[in-house]
């Protein structure tokens, strides 16, 4: 079995009853392996570099530690947790409260953008987790909000698209320098690009690597299929060619939920309005859109409220909703590394699903060959005509 370890439950690991008590309540019986191998790590103090697959559970990995190793007594932040996109910070925030719930008393908070500071300053008169996005939590420091004098422990969910060329080094660094020195670290990723050790190397002490043979199935019951149309020199003609395909798709496979990504937001919103003009309410999200628009879209998706959600890479990382179980690619993701985050957005747990990515004769499919290759993935030709039984 690839989700759990035989035999061996979550009080195997000498947790403690009130976190033991929450895990159980939400769900969790027994540990995913890397939950079993990073968790009693992290217990001991160790700096942990955790590396496993979409959907293999990191979220409760460092969630129990965190919660394992919190004085309720002590109001003061004590664990800081950033994430990449305010979203995963929102879900983050609702498995700590989950596996929390025991813990009488518990205050989780998400501290990010697009949201009111003055909100957030009631919210950390009494908080001992801080979960958020890197901008708004550096800001409430620079406020002087946000006390980091008792905080132990520092997590990195995402840690390659925290640490990525570009994004929120100089902040993370910022934060980081602000923290006290002696605390205990955890990042955690499912990729892991050569410049993330480097980086890493900056903040952790001797840190222990957590991973998961390579050659564990991950995404098993997830099945990766392309199709290619019909090149046009006009960009829209193959934009109009692929959402035939896709419309296809739609009406032939039996999905729960579907979450299409599109590399550009103007895209994903013209799909949107295709897809409901047909008949097919979608709702759109990206980075274009206000905070209470994004929070909506997400729990329209999370509630089983949509069926269709159309993203950019807004989405790709780090959401966990459990009924997407298929996944397209309207156009070619950037790198193999985003490839891999958004197909892991089914097939989570290893439950089933499906990933379809389109692309055109030529440079496209050569693009999505080559990610292929570079990921070791077995990669078909989506057969035609399409059979429900594809799913
Ligand atoms: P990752 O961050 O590794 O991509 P998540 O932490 O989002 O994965 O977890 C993926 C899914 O697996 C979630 O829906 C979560 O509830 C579920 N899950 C995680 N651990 C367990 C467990 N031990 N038992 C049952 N379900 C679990
Ligand atoms: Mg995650």
């Amino acid at each position: 079995d690839v989700r759990f370890s035989d035999g061996i439950d979550f009080s195997s690991l000498l947790l403690s009853q009130v976190v033991l008590d929450g895990l159980f309540a939400s769900g969790f019986q027994k540990p995913s392996p890397i939950q079993l191998k990073a968790i009693p790590l992290g217990r001991c103090g160790l700096d942990l570099i955790v590396q496993a697959k979409s959907g293999t559970g990191k979220t409760c990995v460092f969630s129990t530690i965190a919660l394992d190793s919190l004085v309720m007594e002590n109001p003061a932040i004590q664990v800081l947790v950033l994430a990449p996109t305010r979203e995963i910070a929102v879900q983050i925030h609702s498995v700590v409260m989950a596996i929390g719930s025991a813990m009488e008393g518990l205050q989780c908070h998400v501290f990010i953008g697009g949201t009111s500071v003055s909100q957030d300053k009631i919210s950390l008169k009494k908080c001992h987790i801080a979960v958020g996005s890197p901008g708004r939590i550096k800001q409430l420091i620079e406020l002087g909000h946000l006390v980091t004098a008792s905080i132990r422990l520092f997590v990195l969910d995402e840690a390659d698209k925290l640490l990525e060329e570009g994004s929120f080094q100089d902040q993370i660094n910022w934060i980081f320098s602000s923290l006290p020195v002696n605390k205990q670290m955890l990042a955690l990723s499912a990729t892991y690009p050569e410049s993330l050790a480097q980086h890493l190397a900056c903040y952790m002490r001797e840190p222990t690597f957590v991973r998961l043979n390579p050659s564990d199935p991950g995404l098993i019951g997830l099945r990766q299929y392309y199709k290619l149309v019909r090149s046009h020199a006009v960009p829209h003609m193959v934009f109009e060619e692929k959402v035939l395909h896709l419309l296809d798709l739609f009406s032939k496979v039996p999905f729960n939920q579907a979450l299409v990504f599109s590399n550009l937001h103007t895209r994903a919103q013209h799909l949107a309005d295709i897809l409901s003009s047909k008949g097919l309410p979608a709702v759109c999200i990206s980075g274009c859109l206000s905070q209470d628009q994004r929070m909506e879209a997400m729990s329209k998706l999370k509630q089983y409220q949509c069926r269709i959600l159309i993203s950019t890479d807004l989405t790709s990382r780090g959401i966990d909703a459990e009924k997407v179980n298929l996944v397209i690619n309207l156009d070619i993701p950037q790198d193999w590394e985003t490839y891999m985050h958004r197909i892991g957005r089914a097939g989570r747990f290893g439950t089933h699903g499906l990933a379809v990515t389109y692309c055109c004769h030529g440079e496209e499919e050569n693009k999505i060959l080559a990610i292929a290759q570079k990921c070791n993935l077995s990669l078909y030709a989506l057969p035609e005509p399409i059979e429900p039984g594809l799913m």
